[in-house]
């Protein structure tokens, strides 16, 4: 296996100008002369002056291309557009809040070295707050049984990937989540690597700690696959079909037990309780399946064409002009 000579660190940005310079500094001290690197980051559509700390760094530094969503449109797409971009053997993505240490670059590219073709951060001691820390493992336990996942922490902001990897991913919705499960399951080899975590130093998550997509996202992922074209609309339609006759069964069962001499009986009334509210229940998943994937589809119709992204862009910087 080859060793990588030239890496791309990806970072996304959104209202993150107060630790950029430090992640700047302390990657390239990490990175030393073993590899050489771009850095690209894509300010999500921030309104603090991040954008303005990029453009003071890109005066001193050759090496980081900095570029301005017009607005915010999500991690996922972000990291898109940085793909599009980078030119990288390999990208190692790490967010810009500095809960994860750059330092920790150099282990996961020589993990990658090793003949990995995509090797996941492990928060083993995540510094965030108990609850966030609960839903997240919720959230690796759902991964594990719905997409038959090995890994211990899916969402960990510092990874590195090789670029086979990178160019293959059609992240829709909040996919970024779940980057080395579609890697798995397109086969590559994908391991783990046990890397430091710290409590966000300014401002707080950009996220909601309720992160009902990240579900939605697994279901979307384990029906129809990372990248066949597929209408989330017409597979939520199907269950919510079913949903709708139970519905329907449960409603003729409640009128009959609940006519005639029959619902004075004590047996009766307790089995018309329970159909009641069984076919309520069901009604209720058969509405609320279509707005599912009505929802899933207006998230994620844009995000996967390449032309879309570059509409989204305000302004590059550091871009040589042949590229
Ligand atoms: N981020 C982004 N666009 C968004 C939301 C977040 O670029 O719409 C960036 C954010 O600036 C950070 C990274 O994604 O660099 C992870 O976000 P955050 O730290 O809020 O997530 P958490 O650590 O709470 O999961
Ligand atoms: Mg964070």
């Amino acid at each position: 296996m080859s060793s990588l000579k030239f890496i791309t660190v990806l970072v996304p940005a959104l209202n993150e100008s107060k630790t950029l310079k430090e992640l700047y500094e302390r990657t390239k001290k990490s990175i030393g002369s073993d590899w050489e690197f771009e850095f690209i980051v894509i300010d999500d559509g921030s309104t603090d002056d991040t954008f303005e700390i990029l453009e003071e760094l890109c005066r001193h530094e050759t090496n980081i291309i900095a570029v301005r969503h017009y607005r915010n449109i999500g991690k996922s797409l972000a990291l898109m557009q940085g793909f599009d971009m980078a030119k990288g053997e390999a990208v190692v993505t790490i967010d810009a809040d500095l809960q994860d240490h750059p330092e920790f670059i150099p282990g996961l590219l020589e993990k990658l070295e090793e003949g990995y073709d995509l090797v996941n951060g492990w928060r083993v001691d995540r510094q965030d707050k108990f609850i966030k820390k609960m839903i997240s493992h919720l959230f690796n336990i759902l991964t594990k049984v719905i997409l038959s996942s090995r890994l211990h922490d899916i969402n960990c902001g510092l990874k590195a990937m090789r670029r086979r990897v990178y160019t293959k991913l059609r992240l829709r919705g909040d996919f970024h989540r779940l980057i080395p499960v579609i890697a798995e399951m397109q086969g590559f080899r994908v391991t783990e690597f046990p890397v430091k975590h710290s409590k966000r130093l300014q401002g707080k998550s950009r996220y909601p700690l309720i992160r009902y997509t990240g579900i939605l996202d697994m279901l979307s992922l384990r029906i129809g696959g990372d990248d066949r074209p597929w209408r989330s609309f017409h597979a939520f339609i199907k269950p919510a079909f079913v949903f709708f006759i139970l519905a329907a069964g449960c409603l003729f069962i409640w009128l009959f037990l609940n006519t005639g001499d029959m619902r004075t009986d004590e047996n009766t009334r307790v089995l018309s309780t329970l159909t009641g509210v069984f076919g309520l229940w069901c009604f209720f998943l058969s509405t609320i399946f279509p707005l599912m994937g009505l929802h899933l589809d207006i998230m994620t119709r844009y995000g996967q064409l390449k032309d879309w992204r570059t509409k989204q862009i305000d302004k590059i910087i550091g871009l040589m002009i042949d590229d």
